[in-house]
Parts: structure tokens; sequence; C-alpha cells
């Protein structure tokens, strides 16, 4: 075999996929050909770097992990999310109202009633009444 046909077959060598004779001869000819050497060693460096990148592509679990993590707290925030946001929508009716006595009167009883409906339901979905 010569040098160009040893160098197209270093990766099948490198494998295993060759058959006694030519991998003895591969084999002889590597000790003495610095090129086809280099070569094998980066089919080499090139295996190695794939072994060790796999592990790292694998922590799909701990990305798991990570976002059942995140949905637990997102389950402890919530009750607290709807407080504030209903507070927020207090605010805000209550500020319409404001606003509407000031500038609108004639919307005010109307707002108020608003206010008196949201705060009726309020009332009664909390059993304070
Ligand atoms: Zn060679």
């Amino acid at each position: 075999m010569t040098h160009e046909e040893i160098k197209e077959s270093l990766s099948a060598y490198f494998d295993g996929q060759l058959g006694p004779e030519k991998t003895v001869e591969i084999t002889a000819h590597i000790q003495a050909c610095k090129e086809c050497r280099t070569a094998l060693d980066e089919f080499g460096a090139l295996s190695a770097g794939v072994k060790k990148t796999l592990p790292v592509q694998a922590p799909a679990a701990m990305k798991d992990r990570v976002l059942a993590g995140a949905q637990a707290k997102k389950r402890l925030i919530r009750p607290a999310t709807v407080l504030i946001a209903a507070f927020a929508a207090i605010i805000l009716v209550l500020m319409a109202g404001v606003v509407a006595k000031h500038y609108l009167p004639a919307m005010f009883s109307q707002v108020q009633g608003m206010i008196n409906a949201a705060a009726s339901s309020l009332g009664s979905s909390s059993g304070n009444q």
C-alpha cells in the first residue's frame, strides 16, 4: 500500500475495520511515517473529544430538576400574586372612582355602583356578609 492509500484507510484502521494483513501493513507504515501517525492521532483526539462532550449533553435530567424547582416556586408564589392583582384592581377601581368624582360627576354614581358590586362580590366570596 502507498502512503496515500494508507492515509485514506486510516479511519477504517482506527475503527478496526481492516483485515489483519492491512492492519499489520498500516501499523508498520505509521511507525515510519510521521504524517500518517499525526493523522491517526487526530482520529484518536476526535474520538476522545466525542466521548468527552457526550456527558456534557446528557444532563437533561438536571434541566428537568431546574424546571421542576421553578414550577414549585411558582406554585408557592401564586396565592400572593393573586392577592396583589386583586389589591391592584381594587386600587384602580377606587382611583377611577376618585377621578370620576372630580372630573366626571355624571359618571360617579355608575363607578360607585361598580365599586359596590366589586365590594359585595368580594364580601360574598370571602363569606364576610
Ligand atoms: Zn504515510
